[in-house]
């Protein structure tokens, strides 16, 4: 069992290591750094776009996979609904 690190009487349940008491007072709470990052961590860009389109196996396995590298599950060069145009596709 942790004690707050403030008071050092209380347990420790609250962010920052702090009891309930001492954080819910914001002259203690602003005392005391977050030991952990707070949010969701932002995934990396994926690294390679897909011709698969939408809404199909294969794409969902690219997703799945993209998940897996804790990528960005888009990349802006995806394949969009209906596919490509036919010039696009030439380049
Ligand atoms: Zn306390």
């Amino acid at each position: 069992m942790e004690l707050c690190c403030h008071c050092g009487h209380r347990r420790a349940t609250r962010p920052r290591q702090l009891c309930w008491r001492c954080y819910g007072t914001r002259r203690v709470r602003m005392l005391y750094a977050l030991t952990k990052p707070r949010g969701r961590r932002r995934a990396r860009p994926a690294t390679h776009p897909t011709d698969a389109l939408p809404g199909s196996l294969e794409k969902i396995l690219v997703l799945m996979r993209r998940a897996e590298l804790r990528q960005d599950l888009w990349h802006p060069d995806d394949a969009p609904f209906g596919g490509r145009p036919p010039l696009e596709q030439a380049g």
